[in-house]
């Protein structure tokens, strides 16, 4: 299921470009297009699911996929060091892209950006 006006939908079918760095049938991962860090990249499901207020049970699969795809992504990217995740949710979260993703945020510090 995919939202015909959500940029992340259109990023995972092609229409929209992005520095992928990784897909699957089910996952899709490329570079922030404003990077907090040295390697910013984000990791969305091809599933329009708005944010994390939406998850419920069916996702957990596919959640725990996301969250154990992220290591080996980040250290492919030359996080070895150590790396942020977020998941910004709703208004007060600051969600400014409402299709569920992940940030990962990592690189030789200092980097201090308070976003995202
Ligand atoms: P949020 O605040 O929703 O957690 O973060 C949305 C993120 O998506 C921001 O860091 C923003 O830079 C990134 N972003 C927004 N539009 C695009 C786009 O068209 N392409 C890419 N690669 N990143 C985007
Ligand atoms: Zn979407």
């Amino acid at each position: 299921m995919s939202d015909p006006d959500c940029i992340f939908c259109k990023i995972a079918a092609g229409q929209l470009p992005s520095n992928r760095i990784y897909e699957d049938d089910e996952l899709l991962a490329f570079h922030d297009i404003h990077p907090a860090a040295p390697v910013h990249f984000l990791l969305i499901p091809r599933l329009h699911i708005p944010s994390l207020f939406d998850v419920d049970a069916g996702h957990g699969a596919l959640l725990g996929k996301m969250l154990q795809l992220v290591p080996r992504l980040a250290r492919e990217q030359g996080c070895e060091d150590g790396f942020r995740t977020v998941i910004n949710t709703g208004r007060n979260g600051g969600q400014e892209v409402y299709h569920l993703h992940l940030h990962v945020m990592g690189g030789p510090r200092p980097w201090k950006k308070q976003a995202p």
